[in-house]
Protein backbone atom coordinates (compact mmCIF):
# COMPACT_ATOMS: atom_id res chain seq x y z
CA UNK A 1 0.00 0.00 0.00
CA UNK A 2 1.73 3.49 -1.13
CA UNK A 3 1.71 5.65 2.06
CA UNK A 4 0.57 9.14 0.53
CA UNK A 5 1.40 11.11 3.34
CA UNK A 6 5.07 10.64 2.06
CA UNK A 7 4.06 12.53 -1.21
CA UNK A 8 2.91 15.71 0.38
CA UNK A 9 5.34 18.41 -1.14
CA UNK A 10 7.46 20.99 1.14
CA UNK A 11 4.77 24.18 1.32
CA UNK A 12 5.54 26.71 -1.49
CA UNK A 13 7.38 24.79 -3.77
CA UNK A 14 5.09 23.48 -6.60
CA UNK A 15 2.39 26.00 -7.71
CA UNK A 16 0.34 23.11 -10.22
CA UNK A 17 0.08 19.55 -10.58
CA UNK A 18 0.37 18.71 -14.79
CA UNK A 19 -0.23 15.33 -16.02
CA UNK A 20 -1.30 13.24 -19.06
CA UNK A 21 -5.17 12.06 -19.69
CA UNK A 22 -5.29 8.58 -19.49
CA UNK A 23 -6.37 8.66 -23.02
CA UNK A 24 -3.42 10.11 -24.58
CA UNK A 25 -0.97 7.93 -26.49
CA UNK A 26 2.33 9.16 -26.34
CA UNK A 27 4.88 8.76 -29.30
CA UNK A 28 8.42 7.64 -28.54
CA UNK A 29 10.01 9.48 -26.04
CA UNK A 30 13.51 8.81 -27.34
CA UNK A 31 13.06 10.86 -29.95
CA UNK A 32 14.03 14.90 -30.54
CA UNK A 33 9.68 15.36 -31.41
CA UNK A 34 6.80 14.19 -29.83
CA UNK A 35 3.78 13.05 -30.77
CA UNK A 36 0.95 13.54 -27.81
CA UNK A 37 -2.49 11.97 -29.46
CA UNK A 38 -5.60 12.09 -27.37
CA UNK A 39 -7.20 8.37 -28.95
CA UNK A 40 -10.67 9.11 -27.55
CA UNK A 41 -11.45 12.60 -29.64
CA UNK A 42 -8.48 12.38 -32.01
CA UNK A 43 -6.54 15.38 -30.80
CA UNK A 44 -3.14 15.31 -31.15
CA UNK A 45 -0.41 17.62 -30.59
CA UNK A 46 3.63 17.88 -31.74
CA UNK A 47 6.41 19.16 -30.16
CA UNK A 48 10.03 19.35 -30.23
CA UNK A 49 10.44 22.06 -27.56
CA UNK A 50 13.10 20.16 -25.18
CA UNK A 51 11.77 21.32 -21.90
CA UNK A 52 7.91 20.44 -23.02
CA UNK A 53 9.76 16.61 -23.98
CA UNK A 54 11.92 16.90 -20.14
CA UNK A 55 8.15 17.30 -18.62
CA UNK A 56 6.78 14.33 -20.44
CA UNK A 57 9.51 12.22 -19.73
CA UNK A 58 9.25 13.25 -16.05
CA UNK A 59 5.69 12.42 -15.90
CA UNK A 60 6.79 8.76 -17.38
CA UNK A 61 9.53 8.34 -14.61
CA UNK A 62 7.89 5.44 -12.11
CA UNK A 63 8.79 7.46 -9.35
CA UNK A 64 6.28 10.55 -10.14
CA UNK A 65 3.32 8.16 -10.72
CA UNK A 66 2.22 9.64 -13.99
CA UNK A 67 1.97 13.09 -12.76
CA UNK A 68 4.36 15.67 -11.41
CA UNK A 69 4.84 19.33 -9.93
CA UNK A 70 5.71 22.63 -11.74
CA UNK A 71 7.43 25.36 -9.91
CA UNK A 72 5.67 28.94 -10.23
CA UNK A 73 8.40 30.26 -12.43
CA UNK A 74 6.73 27.70 -15.39
CA UNK A 75 4.89 30.61 -16.46
CA UNK A 76 7.77 32.74 -17.37
CA UNK A 77 8.75 30.13 -19.79
CA UNK A 78 6.50 31.20 -22.25
CA UNK A 79 6.87 28.98 -25.21
CA UNK A 80 6.39 26.34 -22.36
CA UNK A 81 3.81 27.66 -20.91
CA UNK A 82 2.11 27.97 -23.90
CA UNK A 83 2.72 24.73 -25.09
CA UNK A 84 0.92 23.22 -21.84
CA UNK A 85 -2.00 25.21 -22.43
CA UNK A 86 -2.39 24.14 -25.56
CA UNK A 87 -2.36 20.24 -24.47
CA UNK A 88 -5.19 21.33 -22.04
CA UNK A 89 -7.29 22.79 -24.59
CA UNK A 90 -6.92 19.74 -26.63
CA UNK A 91 -7.92 17.65 -23.32
CA UNK A 92 -4.09 15.91 -23.70
CA UNK A 93 -2.79 17.28 -20.70
CA UNK A 94 -4.20 18.19 -17.17
CA UNK A 95 -2.90 21.69 -14.96
CA UNK A 96 -4.52 21.18 -11.53
CA UNK A 97 -3.61 24.17 -8.80
CA UNK A 98 -1.98 22.37 -5.94
CA UNK A 99 -3.52 22.94 -2.61
CA UNK A 100 -1.38 23.30 0.44
CA UNK A 101 -1.12 20.14 2.99
CA UNK A 102 -2.41 17.74 0.41
CA UNK A 103 -0.67 14.76 -0.84
CA UNK A 104 0.11 14.71 -4.59
CA UNK A 105 -2.27 13.15 -6.60
CA UNK A 106 -1.66 9.87 -8.66
CA UNK A 107 -2.35 9.29 -12.42
CA UNK A 108 -1.67 5.40 -13.67
CA UNK A 109 -0.92 6.35 -17.50
CA UNK A 110 -2.02 3.45 -19.76
CA UNK A 111 1.00 1.02 -20.31
CA UNK A 112 1.29 -1.76 -23.17
CA UNK A 113 0.12 -4.72 -21.51
CA UNK A 114 -1.60 -7.95 -23.64
CA UNK A 115 -2.60 -10.36 -21.97
CA UNK A 116 -1.02 -13.17 -23.97
CA UNK A 117 1.94 -11.16 -24.87
CA UNK A 118 3.16 -13.13 -27.90
CA UNK A 119 7.09 -12.24 -27.39
CA UNK A 120 6.68 -14.30 -24.44
CA UNK A 121 6.07 -17.48 -26.49
CA UNK A 122 9.27 -17.02 -28.42
CA UNK A 123 11.46 -16.06 -25.25
CA UNK A 124 10.29 -19.50 -22.92
CA UNK A 125 9.53 -21.67 -25.82
CA UNK A 126 6.84 -24.52 -26.16
CA UNK A 127 6.14 -25.24 -22.63
CA UNK A 128 4.43 -21.87 -22.28
CA UNK A 129 2.40 -22.62 -24.90
CA UNK A 130 1.01 -25.35 -23.47
CA UNK A 131 -2.45 -24.40 -21.85
CA UNK A 132 -2.65 -21.52 -24.18
CA UNK A 133 -5.50 -22.48 -27.06
CA UNK A 134 -2.90 -21.14 -29.77
CA UNK A 135 -5.62 -22.63 -32.44
CA UNK A 136 -8.08 -19.44 -31.07
CA UNK A 137 -5.82 -17.20 -32.98
CA UNK A 138 -6.38 -18.77 -36.37
CA UNK A 139 -8.99 -16.65 -37.85
CA UNK A 140 -9.06 -16.93 -41.67
CA UNK A 141 -8.17 -19.85 -44.17
CA UNK A 142 -6.99 -19.46 -47.73
CA UNK A 143 -6.92 -22.80 -49.70
CA UNK A 144 -5.60 -22.48 -53.14
CA UNK A 145 -7.28 -25.95 -54.68
CA UNK A 146 -5.84 -25.44 -58.57
CA UNK A 147 -2.96 -23.69 -60.32
CA UNK A 148 -4.73 -24.49 -63.61
CA UNK A 149 -6.11 -21.09 -65.65
CA UNK A 150 -6.17 -21.23 -69.85
CA UNK A 151 -5.85 -16.84 -69.39
CA UNK A 152 -3.03 -15.11 -69.50
CA UNK A 153 -3.15 -11.86 -67.54
CA UNK A 154 0.32 -10.01 -67.58
CA UNK A 155 0.19 -9.69 -64.20
CA UNK A 156 -0.86 -13.22 -62.89
CA UNK A 157 2.44 -13.64 -60.89
CA UNK A 158 1.76 -10.20 -59.25
CA UNK A 159 -1.69 -10.27 -57.94
CA UNK A 160 -1.68 -12.44 -55.32
CA UNK A 161 1.56 -11.23 -54.07
CA UNK A 162 -0.44 -7.90 -53.14
CA UNK A 163 -4.56 -9.35 -52.55
CA UNK A 164 -6.28 -11.90 -52.45
CA UNK A 165 -6.17 -13.13 -56.20
CA UNK A 166 -6.20 -16.33 -58.29
CA UNK A 167 -2.61 -16.82 -60.11
CA UNK A 168 -1.48 -20.05 -62.17
CA UNK A 169 1.26 -22.24 -62.00
CA UNK A 170 4.23 -23.31 -64.36
CA UNK A 171 2.62 -26.61 -63.96
CA UNK A 172 -0.70 -27.95 -62.98
CA UNK A 173 -1.23 -28.92 -59.32
CA UNK A 174 -3.87 -29.54 -57.62
CA UNK A 175 -4.99 -29.91 -53.80
CA UNK A 176 -6.16 -33.42 -53.09
CA UNK A 177 -10.02 -33.69 -51.80
CA UNK A 178 -8.52 -35.29 -48.85
CA UNK A 179 -6.17 -32.93 -48.37
CA UNK A 180 -9.02 -30.39 -48.27
CA UNK A 181 -11.33 -32.09 -45.88
CA UNK A 182 -7.92 -32.41 -43.34
CA UNK A 183 -7.46 -28.65 -43.67
CA UNK A 184 -11.17 -28.04 -43.19
CA UNK A 185 -11.58 -30.63 -40.27
CA UNK A 186 -8.45 -29.05 -38.17
CA UNK A 187 -9.57 -25.54 -39.04
CA UNK A 188 -12.79 -26.64 -36.79
CA UNK A 189 -10.83 -26.84 -33.53
CA UNK A 190 -9.86 -22.80 -34.60
CA UNK A 191 -11.63 -19.35 -34.57
CA UNK A 192 -11.72 -19.74 -38.42
CA UNK A 193 -15.18 -18.89 -39.88
CA UNK A 194 -14.22 -17.75 -43.55
CA UNK A 195 -12.50 -20.07 -46.00
CA UNK A 196 -11.63 -18.43 -49.24
CA UNK A 197 -10.83 -21.03 -52.28
CA UNK A 198 -9.17 -20.07 -54.75
CA UNK A 199 -6.95 -21.53 -58.08
CA UNK A 200 -6.37 -20.59 -60.99
CA UNK A 201 -9.36 -21.40 -62.26
CA UNK A 202 -11.59 -22.74 -59.56
CA UNK A 203 -14.23 -24.03 -61.88
CA UNK A 204 -11.49 -26.29 -63.46
CA UNK A 205 -10.80 -27.89 -59.99
CA UNK A 206 -11.95 -31.31 -61.04
CA UNK A 207 -13.58 -32.57 -57.92
CA UNK A 208 -15.60 -29.05 -57.76
CA UNK A 209 -18.85 -31.27 -57.12
CA UNK A 210 -17.51 -33.00 -54.21
CA UNK A 211 -16.04 -29.81 -52.65
CA UNK A 212 -19.34 -28.41 -52.85
CA UNK A 213 -20.50 -31.22 -50.64
CA UNK A 214 -17.78 -30.57 -47.78
CA UNK A 215 -18.85 -26.92 -48.17
CA UNK A 216 -22.25 -28.63 -46.66
CA UNK A 217 -20.82 -31.17 -44.46
CA UNK A 218 -18.11 -28.10 -42.46
CA UNK A 219 -20.50 -24.71 -41.55
CA UNK A 220 -17.52 -21.79 -42.44
CA UNK A 221 -18.45 -19.01 -44.68
CA UNK A 222 -16.86 -19.62 -48.07
CA UNK A 223 -15.75 -17.34 -50.45
CA UNK A 224 -15.30 -18.89 -53.80
CA UNK A 225 -12.65 -16.26 -55.94
CA UNK A 226 -13.31 -16.45 -59.39
CA UNK A 227 -11.53 -14.17 -62.51
CA UNK A 228 -14.58 -12.68 -64.74
CA UNK A 229 -12.64 -14.04 -67.23
CA UNK A 230 -13.09 -17.13 -66.09
CA UNK A 231 -16.73 -16.92 -65.10
CA UNK A 232 -19.34 -19.44 -65.93
CA UNK A 233 -23.20 -19.03 -65.11
CA UNK A 234 -23.99 -22.58 -64.46
CA UNK A 235 -20.81 -23.47 -62.15
CA UNK A 236 -21.67 -20.48 -60.38
CA UNK A 237 -25.07 -21.01 -59.54
CA UNK A 238 -24.70 -24.68 -58.40
CA UNK A 239 -21.95 -22.50 -56.08
CA UNK A 240 -24.75 -19.50 -55.25
CA UNK A 241 -26.91 -22.21 -54.62
CA UNK A 242 -25.63 -23.65 -51.62
CA UNK A 243 -25.36 -20.45 -50.01
CA UNK A 244 -21.74 -19.87 -50.61
CA UNK A 245 -20.13 -16.54 -51.24
CA UNK A 246 -18.45 -15.58 -54.84
CA UNK A 247 -15.64 -13.14 -55.20
CA UNK A 248 -15.68 -12.11 -58.75
CA UNK A 249 -11.99 -10.57 -59.64
CA UNK A 250 -12.03 -7.93 -62.39
CA UNK A 251 -8.82 -7.40 -63.73
CA UNK A 252 -7.42 -5.51 -66.19
CA UNK A 253 -7.26 -5.77 -69.50
CA UNK A 254 -10.80 -6.78 -69.39
CA UNK A 255 -11.99 -10.19 -70.50
CA UNK A 256 -13.66 -10.50 -73.42
CA UNK A 257 -17.07 -11.27 -71.95
CA UNK A 258 -18.81 -8.39 -70.94
CA UNK A 259 -18.77 -7.56 -67.28
CA UNK A 260 -22.09 -6.35 -67.66
CA UNK A 261 -23.58 -9.03 -67.88
CA UNK A 262 -21.37 -10.88 -65.48
CA UNK A 263 -22.59 -8.23 -62.99
CA UNK A 264 -26.12 -8.52 -64.17
CA UNK A 265 -26.39 -12.39 -63.20
CA UNK A 266 -25.04 -11.91 -60.21
CA UNK A 267 -26.79 -8.63 -59.27
CA UNK A 268 -29.49 -8.95 -56.47
CA UNK A 269 -27.62 -11.83 -54.03
CA UNK A 270 -25.67 -10.28 -51.47
CA UNK A 271 -23.43 -13.15 -50.85
CA UNK A 272 -21.84 -12.07 -54.26
CA UNK A 273 -18.66 -9.10 -54.65
CA UNK A 274 -17.08 -7.84 -57.08
CA UNK A 275 -13.09 -7.32 -56.61
CA UNK A 276 -12.08 -4.53 -59.16
CA UNK A 277 -8.08 -4.37 -59.29
CA UNK A 278 -7.13 -1.24 -60.45
CA UNK A 279 -3.46 0.06 -61.84
CA UNK A 280 -4.59 3.75 -63.42
CA UNK A 281 -6.90 5.87 -62.40
CA UNK A 282 -8.82 5.75 -65.94
CA UNK A 283 -9.36 2.00 -64.48
CA UNK A 284 -10.55 3.89 -61.49
CA UNK A 285 -13.02 5.82 -63.65
CA UNK A 286 -14.15 3.01 -65.80
CA UNK A 287 -15.30 1.33 -61.98
CA UNK A 288 -16.96 4.26 -61.00
CA UNK A 289 -19.00 4.69 -63.78
CA UNK A 290 -20.02 0.63 -63.93
CA UNK A 291 -20.69 0.41 -60.44
CA UNK A 292 -23.27 3.52 -60.36
CA UNK A 293 -24.84 1.73 -63.44
CA UNK A 294 -25.57 -1.02 -60.72
CA UNK A 295 -26.97 0.06 -58.09
CA UNK A 296 -26.78 -2.23 -54.60
CA UNK A 297 -24.07 -4.26 -56.01
CA UNK A 298 -21.09 -4.93 -53.83
CA UNK A 299 -17.56 -4.56 -54.48
CA UNK A 300 -13.85 -3.37 -53.05
CA UNK A 301 -11.53 -1.48 -55.80
CA UNK A 302 -7.69 -2.55 -54.70
CA UNK A 303 -4.65 -0.85 -56.05
CA UNK A 304 -2.23 -2.99 -57.63
CA UNK A 305 1.17 -2.04 -58.11
CA UNK A 306 2.06 -3.04 -61.84
CA UNK A 307 6.10 -1.69 -61.61
CA UNK A 308 5.47 1.26 -63.51
CA UNK A 309 2.78 3.18 -61.72
CA UNK A 310 4.14 4.26 -58.54
CA UNK A 311 2.87 7.91 -59.35
CA UNK A 312 -0.33 6.10 -58.53
CA UNK A 313 0.39 4.79 -55.71
CA UNK A 314 2.27 8.22 -54.50
CA UNK A 315 -0.98 10.50 -55.44
CA UNK A 316 -3.88 8.24 -54.30
CA UNK A 317 -2.35 5.87 -52.03
CA UNK A 318 0.77 7.01 -49.61
CA UNK A 319 -0.35 8.44 -46.53
CA UNK A 320 -0.14 11.96 -45.39
CA UNK A 321 -0.54 13.30 -41.59
CA UNK A 322 -4.21 13.81 -42.55
CA UNK A 323 -5.22 10.27 -43.59
CA UNK A 324 -3.11 8.65 -40.77
CA UNK A 325 -5.00 11.29 -38.25
CA UNK A 326 -8.51 11.10 -40.46
CA UNK A 327 -10.47 8.64 -37.80
CA UNK A 328 -10.00 8.49 -34.14
CA UNK A 329 -7.66 5.70 -33.28
CA UNK A 330 -8.03 3.61 -30.15
CA UNK A 331 -5.29 2.82 -27.60
CA UNK A 332 -6.46 -0.71 -28.16
CA UNK A 333 -5.88 0.00 -32.13
CA UNK A 334 -2.13 1.45 -30.99
CA UNK A 335 -1.64 -1.28 -28.12
CA UNK A 336 -1.84 -3.84 -30.97
CA UNK A 337 -0.17 -2.04 -33.82
CA UNK A 338 2.70 -2.50 -31.42
CA UNK A 339 2.32 -6.17 -31.26
CA UNK A 340 0.44 -7.62 -34.05
CA UNK A 341 0.08 -7.13 -38.14
CA UNK A 342 -3.56 -6.58 -38.88
CA UNK A 343 -3.22 -7.46 -42.41
CA UNK A 344 -1.25 -11.08 -41.67
CA UNK A 345 -2.72 -12.33 -38.18
CA UNK A 346 -4.89 -14.93 -37.96
CA UNK A 347 -4.45 -15.89 -41.48
CA UNK A 348 -2.74 -19.32 -43.36
CA UNK A 349 -2.73 -20.01 -46.80
CA UNK A 350 -2.40 -23.51 -48.37
CA UNK A 351 -0.97 -23.81 -51.51
CA UNK A 352 -2.00 -26.47 -54.12
CA UNK A 353 2.12 -27.90 -53.68
CA UNK A 354 0.22 -28.39 -50.00
CA UNK A 355 2.94 -25.99 -48.44
CA UNK A 356 1.52 -23.37 -46.12
CA UNK A 357 2.20 -19.18 -45.85
CA UNK A 358 1.13 -16.88 -42.92
CA UNK A 359 1.30 -14.75 -46.01
CA UNK A 360 2.28 -15.18 -49.60
CA UNK A 361 5.53 -13.00 -49.56
CA UNK A 362 7.10 -15.02 -46.88
CA UNK A 363 8.57 -18.73 -46.33
CA UNK A 364 6.59 -21.68 -45.82
CA UNK A 365 5.98 -22.51 -42.28
CA UNK A 366 4.73 -26.16 -42.81
CA UNK A 367 3.24 -28.53 -45.54
CA UNK A 368 0.06 -30.07 -45.32
CA UNK A 369 1.19 -33.35 -45.78
CA UNK A 370 2.61 -33.75 -42.58
CA UNK A 371 2.25 -30.60 -40.77
CA UNK A 372 -1.12 -29.81 -38.74
CA UNK A 373 -2.67 -26.32 -38.94
CA UNK A 374 -1.98 -26.32 -34.87
CA UNK A 375 1.83 -27.16 -35.80
CA UNK A 376 1.85 -24.29 -38.45
CA UNK A 377 0.17 -21.80 -35.86
CA UNK A 378 2.91 -22.61 -33.79
CA UNK A 379 5.52 -22.45 -35.93
CA UNK A 380 4.34 -18.70 -37.14
CA UNK A 381 4.22 -17.94 -33.37
CA UNK A 382 7.51 -18.75 -33.29
CA UNK A 383 8.76 -17.64 -36.56
CA UNK A 384 7.51 -14.69 -37.19
CA UNK A 385 7.11 -14.65 -40.73
CA UNK A 386 4.13 -12.30 -40.78
CA UNK A 387 1.77 -12.34 -38.45
CA UNK A 388 3.71 -9.82 -35.89
CA UNK A 389 5.49 -8.23 -38.45
CA UNK A 390 4.84 -4.58 -37.05
CA UNK A 391 6.79 -0.75 -37.76
CA UNK A 392 9.81 -1.62 -36.04
CA UNK A 393 12.34 -0.68 -39.01
CA UNK A 394 13.78 2.31 -40.27
CA UNK A 395 12.25 5.15 -40.91
CA UNK A 396 9.32 4.42 -39.14
CA UNK A 397 10.97 3.26 -35.95
CA UNK A 398 12.20 7.06 -35.40
CA UNK A 399 8.94 8.73 -36.87
CA UNK A 400 5.86 9.91 -34.44
CA UNK A 401 3.05 7.83 -36.67
CA UNK A 402 4.80 4.66 -36.37
CA UNK A 403 1.90 3.05 -34.25
CA UNK A 404 -0.56 5.29 -35.29
CA UNK A 405 0.09 3.93 -38.95
CA UNK A 406 -1.98 1.10 -39.78
CA UNK A 407 0.41 -2.73 -39.75
CA UNK A 408 2.75 -2.95 -42.76
CA UNK A 409 1.03 -4.43 -45.97
CA UNK A 410 1.86 -6.85 -48.98
CA UNK A 411 2.38 -3.22 -50.99
CA UNK A 412 5.57 -2.42 -48.87
CA UNK A 413 7.02 -6.03 -49.59
CA UNK A 414 5.74 -5.59 -53.54
CA UNK A 415 7.00 -1.95 -53.74
CA UNK A 416 10.09 -2.35 -52.22
CA UNK A 417 9.83 0.48 -49.51
CA UNK A 418 9.12 0.32 -46.00
CA UNK A 419 7.10 3.42 -45.33
CA UNK A 420 4.60 4.29 -47.91
CA UNK A 421 3.67 7.83 -46.99
CA UNK A 422 4.15 11.45 -47.78
CA UNK A 423 5.42 12.04 -44.29
CA UNK A 424 9.22 10.89 -44.38
CA UNK A 425 9.17 10.74 -47.62
S1 LIG B 1 -7.43 -15.37 -64.53
FE1 LIG B 1 -6.24 -15.43 -62.66
S2 LIG B 1 -5.06 -17.32 -62.73
FE2 LIG B 1 -5.82 -16.90 -64.78
S3 LIG B 1 -4.16 -15.82 -65.77
FE3 LIG B 1 -5.55 -14.28 -64.94
S4 LIG B 1 -4.74 -13.82 -62.94
FE4 LIG B 1 -3.79 -15.72 -63.61
S1 LIG C 1 7.41 6.85 -41.75
FE1 LIG C 1 6.30 4.98 -41.31
S2 LIG C 1 5.26 5.38 -39.37
FE2 LIG C 1 5.88 7.36 -40.23
S3 LIG C 1 4.10 8.08 -41.34
FE3 LIG C 1 5.43 7.02 -42.79
S4 LIG C 1 4.65 4.90 -42.83
FE4 LIG C 1 3.82 5.90 -41.01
Amino acid sequence: MLNTDKLIPPKGIYKYWFTLSKNVYVSNLSQGALLLYNTVNGQSFESSYIPFIEIVKDIHKPENLGIIGLKPSIEEDQQCWATLQHCIEKKIGLLINVEEGKSKPINLLPILSLQKDIDKFTISGEQDLIGHNIMSYLTELNIYINTDCEQSCPLCTNYHKQVNSCFKGATSTSLSLKLVETILNQASNSSTKNINILGGNIFRYSLLHELLALTLKYKYEYHFWINHKNFDEETYQKIASLNNHTDIIVSFPLGKGSIESVAKICLGNDRNTFQFFIETEEQYNYVSELVETFPGIKYHVHPIYNGTNIKFFEKNIFLTREDILSDTISMRKIFCNQKLNSNNFGSLTVLPDASIHANLNSKSIGDINKDSLLDCVYAELVQNTAWRKVRNFEPCNRCSYQYLCPSPSNYETVIGKLNLCNVNA
